[in-house]
């Protein structure tokens, strides 16, 4: 079968810097840019549809507000690039996340867990209404986390399989690799998500706005958690002032883009294995 959709080989190749930042506008595989009966047509393919979600939050002095849902869509259009013959489509990213804690610094917009379950959860019933099998949630945004892998639980059944993932999750070994400041850890506008933004959308990037004393140490999480694996959401009148967690100061375009190329390869390489398993079941079912 071939792909559904108009291909674009150069999608998972876009080049540097703003050059891709339309990237996740210009994709061929999004959901709202297909005509009525290609939606159709990837139903009976039983395409893979990709949910980005993310969140609009303060991201210090030096970062946009969109940081986590743009990276979370970018991986999204890229993933379904480099899937091949499968058949992948994404959905328009769900902008705005569980931000609460961020709420004292200016811009940051957040959804209340009931909006955001509400939300999803209509998406997903349209998704399947329409015929689809799997859907899979793009987290980009630390505090969805646990409200992602809930609604995977509570939306999936017989006939709509749906499956969680945050990004940072994609290429644990990669960000570990590139982190010379930050021992790996995704903090908040620090080392990973400043190196992220460089490379995908480096115009917004006002690098000069940040003050090296304004980056908590990475440290400071690890020791609140003692090497334990609790979620403690973020505290910034009690833990960092600034708003930022890790040396945002270490960013380069050259380490997000590995991060970036390596969740991308990391989430096709999961749809696929989404995809074939169950086809394999159900074949196994029919037959
Ligand atoms: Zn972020």
């Amino acid at each position: 079968m071939s792909k559904v959709l108009n291909s674009n080989p150069s999608g998972a190749n876009a080049g540097e810097g703003e050059s891709m930042s339309d990237e996740l506008f210009s994709s061929p595989f999004l959901w709202q840019k297909q005509r009525r009966d290609d939606i159709s047509a990837a139903s009976d393919a039983h395409a893979v549809v990709l949910q980005p979600i993310g969140s609009i939050e303060q991201h210090g002095r030096h970062l946009p507000l969109d940081t986590d849902s743009w990276t979370a869509g970018v991986i999204c259009v890229r993933a379904a690039a480099l899937a091949g013959e499968l058949p992948v489509l994404v959905l328009p990213p769900v902008w705005w996340g569980l931000s609460p804690y961020w709420m004292t610094f200016a811009g940051t917009v957040s959804l209340r867990v009931e909006t955001i379950l509400a939300l999803l959860g209509d998406i997903a019933a349209s998704v399947r209404e329409h015929g689809f099998d799997r859907l899979v949630l793009v987290n980009g945004h630390g505090g969805n986390s646990g409200l992602i892998e809930a609604m995977a639980a509570q939306l999936s059944d017989e006939r709509l399989r749906v499956a969680a993932v945050s990004y940072w999750k994609l290429a644990p070994e990669t960000i570990v690799s590139v982190s010379e400041v930050d021992h790996g850890s995704s903090g908040h506008s620090g080392e990973m998500e400043t190196s992220i933004q460089l490379y995908l959308q480096q115009s917004t990037v006002d690098l000069g706005r940040l003050e090296a004393r304004d980056c908590t140490d990475i440290d400071v999480r690890a020791k609140l958690v003692g090497g334990t694996a609790a979620y403690l959401p973020p505290n910034p009148g009690g833990e960092s002032p600034s708003g930022v967690y890790g040396a945002g100061y270490a960013g380069t375009a050259e380490k997000g883009k590995h991060v970036v190329e390596a969740a991308s390869i990391g989430l096709a390489e999961f749809v696929k294995k989404f995809w074939a398993a169950y086809r394999a079941s159900n074949s196994a079912a029919a037959g």
